[in-house]
């Protein structure tokens, strides 16, 4: 099956092309650019498009992929807000993605996170670095005892739980599904504000969808812990970014880590050191020394590059042999 892959960077060739020397056999296709509804014509000649988180599947560019014969969208992450699944179902294109590859690579990343912040490792590493040895502005606070509040206890939720008992937190939990594993931990499943309002550190673990865009605004900031921490590793318009730069200023907020943005598109998996960046939001919070963010790196281990290759491989496999995908996204609910 030929197989247009965009967004591709050198590991992902690497991993991808393993994966299908050992169990897929496609010819693939590395294309850098994103897809977009311009980009969409490279996929010419191709079954399959194979697409990451800032890729663009709108009803537009999913239009465009239709028109030159694609039939399956493979996506190789968990997240599918960028797909418009309406109108995947309506131009009868399958999309696929990689439902779990990781979770541990986001959970210790968030863990990292959680680490760099409280500590400042970030500053004190530039400070060593200068010969500036002072302690003044790297105080710390002792994780055990505190309380951890995650919203979304899936398979990344989960297992953050899992390591921030470890630590001695109490962890306290949001889901509409509660998950079994965490209670039999000891977790506690509580209203979202009780969560805000109890917890020292809330990490954000949900899916991005309609409900829980700018789930993370004003309101929901106002009722946190003064000083409290905010992580998200899940997906940038989670957070009203504006409103968190807000509660910075205020200090409402502490200490704020990110591994995903808003308008992360035109910024990340990009060298841009050599660009004046535009986005005056990115940049302002670039200035605060509480405000650590890294470019959407959490999954970015040789496990994770393993596991997404070998899926969208078998994804592709199964859809060339079967005519479905391993791992399907559902458009039922559309119909
Ligand atoms: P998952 O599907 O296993 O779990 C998501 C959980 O969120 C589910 O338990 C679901 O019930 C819950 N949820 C849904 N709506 C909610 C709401 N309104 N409030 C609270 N919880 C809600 O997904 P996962 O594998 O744990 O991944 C979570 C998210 O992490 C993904 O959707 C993706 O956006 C993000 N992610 C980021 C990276 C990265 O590199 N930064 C990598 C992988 C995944």
């Amino acid at each position: 099956m030929r197989v247009t892959i965009f967004s591709t960077k050198p590991y992902d060739r690497q991993f991808l092309q393993a994966a299908n020397e050992a169990q897929g056999g496609h010819h693939l296709v590395f294309l850098e650019p994103r897809l977009t509804a311009e980009t969409a014509l490279l996929a010419g000649g191709s079954d399959a498009v194979c697409i990451f988180v800032n890729d663009m599947a709108d009803a537009a560019v999913l239009e465009g992929l239709a028109r030159q014969g694609v039939r399956l969208l493979a996506l190789r992450c968990a997240g599918f807000n960028n797909v418009d699944l309406g109108a995947a179902r309506r131009l009868g294109i399958t999309v696929a993605r990689v439902p779990a590859y990781s979770p541990e690579a986001v959970a210790e990343h968030t863990v990292a996170m959680i680490l760099s912040l409280n500590r400042q490792i970030h500053r004190a590493y530039v400070r060593v670095r200068e010969g500036n040895f002072a302690l003044d502005g790297l105080l710390g606070f002792d994780l055990h005892g505190r309380t951890v509040g995650i919203v979304g206890t899936g398979r990344i939720g989960v297992a953050v739980a899992r390591i921030m008992l470890g630590f001695g937190c109490r962890v306290l939990a949001h889901d509409p599904q509660p998950s079994e594993e965490c209670r039999a931990m000891g977790v506690s499943y509580v209203p979202l504000e009780t969560l805000l309002a109890d917890s020292d550190i809330v990490t954000l673990h949900c899916p991005l969808t309609p409900a829980t865009h700018h789930m993370i605004d004003a309101g929901a900031i106002a009722r946190m812990r003064r000083g409290v921490m905010l992580i998200n590793t899940s997906r940038g318009a989670i957070v009203d970014t504006r409103a968190v730069i807000a509660g910075l200023k205020e200090g409402r907020i502490g200490h704020l880590g990110l591994d995903v943005y808003e308008e992360e598109g035109d910024l990340f998996f990009e060298d841009l050191s050599n660009h004046v960046i535009h986005d005056d939001v990115f940049a302002r919070l670039l200035t605060f020394p509480n405000v650590l963010i890294t470019g959407h790196q959490a999954f970015f281990t040789v496990e994770a590059l393993t596991a997404i290759a070998e899926t969208t491989i078998a994804n592709i496999t199964a859809f060339e042999r079967t005519g479905r995908a391993v791992h399907e996204v559902s458009t039922e609910k559309l119909a």
